[in-house]
């Protein structure tokens, strides 16, 4: 996937202090592959790369960045950008009732997403919503959404027997009127393939119910195929947005990209379960790091913002090298280090082995770091600088200043010199491997 390929790319691109156009060479090519990979749309992907091009080249690296992780970043924000950018929100502003169109291929799941879209909007935007089949074709299909109706508590237009959609729009937008729902969600029937008859009774309906919303529906497994539907749905019907299902079924999504650029309407609602709560607002930010694959690299790239930097880290990995001169203020200043990037657990995570472990055998949870750093903290700095000239009547002092108690203390400064004395042991293999570690 695209974190395996930009994984690459990182190394190809450490040491590197700016992004130029041929150090990123390499770097773009895998991630084209790698949205070829994930069944992007071809053209999609050619203005996203051009896109990441312009923007990363001449990027200048943060100092606490690597020129890798910097480049994942643009690849990031470009790839929310294509999807969208920032959150879109279903549109309801009309004078009751808003109607929402629902149009798409036979299968997309436009049925189950009328009834999850009604459970949505009663639950959180507390709407009375009716639902409506036009999908006469199939008796079975508006027995669905009837039975869709029931275990949502949504209201069901009836209809008649012998009723033609544009009937049945008509009929049911009266009902709603008289009955005073928010909403409207009308279902439609799909073909397999895209035809004729089916868009132009789709678009009469559409010129009928004058919907504020318009939405799209596509199953997200239909890749690069999902980009043909798209274009000849955006052809004849004036999209507003777009519900993108089965996402729980393709951890790719590149059909995400591909319908936003091809349709150029927002990715409303995703389609992330059977289940009728199975459908969430789409985040296009969630999807990019969800089509990186990377929720971890991310985080690192946060987290070399956050922390310390650089050098500072290297100076701490020298002095932990030899176990000369690392003391408590050193000691202190990794507690603070460790705040900032998500406490103990996620901190253990990173570490490299050997200070894992010695934190492990320190015995260490978030209670006792906090009373540790307490008492660290209470100490003068020349204490933490020599901690063998705290005797009995600092350790008092120190103690009564932590609110801990004189063992704590005690405790607390034989650990020191256990990690100190370990630290010392570290062999220069395992030291290389720290210093990649730190670097990452
Ligand atoms: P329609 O022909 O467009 O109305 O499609 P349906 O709503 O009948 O859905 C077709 C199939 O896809 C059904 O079996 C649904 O349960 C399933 N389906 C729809 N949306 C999702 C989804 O987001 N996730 C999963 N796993 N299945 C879905
Ligand atoms: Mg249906």
């Amino acid at each position: 996937n695209l974190t395996e390929r930009l994984s690459g790319v990182i190394k190809t691109l450490r040491g590197e202090a700016r992004l130029t156009e041929s150090n990123i060479q390499e770097a773009l090519r895998e991630v084209r592959i790698a949205l070829i990979e994930a069944d992007v749309a071809l053209p999609a992907i050619k203005v996203f790369i051009e896109q990441v091009k312009q923007r990363a080249i001449g990027h200048e690296v943060l100092g606490k960045l690597s020129p890798g992780q910097a480049f994942i970043g643009v690849v990031h924000e470009e790839l929310m950008a294509i999807m969208g950018g920032d959150k879109a929100d279903i549109n309801l502003n009309v004078a009751p009732p808003a109607v929402i169109l629902m149009a798409g291929l036979q299968g997309a799941g436009k049925t189950t997403s009328s009834g999850k879209l009604a459970k949505w909007l009663m639950e959180q935007k507390k709407k009375k919503v009716l639902l409506v089949s036009c999908d006469i074709y199939r008796p079975a299909a508006i027995e669905q959404l009837a039975l869709l109706a029931e275990q949502t508590g949504a209201d069901f237009f009836p209809v008649k027997t012998g009723q033609q959609p544009a009937e049945i729009s008509t009929a049911a937008l009266d009902f709603a009127r008289k009955h005073h729902h928010d909403v409207v969600i009308v279902d439609t029937a799909g073909r397999l393939g895209i035809d004729e008859a089916m868009m132009q009774e789709i678009s009469q309906l559409e010129q009928l119910l004058n919907p504020v919303e318009t939405l799209f529906v596509v199953d997200a497994m239909q890749g690069q195929d999902a980009v043909n539907t798209a274009r000849a749905f955006a052809e004849v019907l004036p999209l507003t947005g777009v519900i993108l299902t089965k996402l729980d079924g393709d951890a790719r999504g590149g059909a995400a990209l591909s319908v936003r650029h091809i349709t150029g309407k927002p990715i409303k609602f995703a389609g992330v379960a059977e289940k009728l709560t199975g459908l969430e607002p789409f985040y296009p930010d969630r999807m990019a790091s969800r089509i990186l694959g990377m929720g971890d690299v991310l985080g690192l790239i946060e987290e070399a913002q956050r922390t310390t930097d650089q050098q500072e880290a290297e100076r701490l990995m020298k002095k932990m090298k030899s176990g000369k001169g690392f003391d408590l203020n050193d000691f202190q200043q990794q507690f603070q280090q460790m705040k900032k990037m998500g406490g103990m657990s996620a901190m253990l995570d990173k570490l490299p082995h050997q200070l894992s472990q010695a934190a492990q055998n320190m015995n260490v949870d978030e209670k006792v770091i906090n009373r540790t750093e307490g008492i660290i903290n209470s100490m003068t700095p020349q204490e933490r600088a020599k901690p063998e000239i705290i005797k009995a009547s600092r350790k008092r002092r120190i103690a009564a200043g932590s609110g801990a108690s004189v063992q704590e203390v005690n405790r607390l400064l034989t650990q020191f010199e256990q990690a100190r004395k370990m630290m010392k042991m570290m062999n220069k293999g395992g030291m290389a491997k720290m210093m990649r570690a730190v670097k990452g």
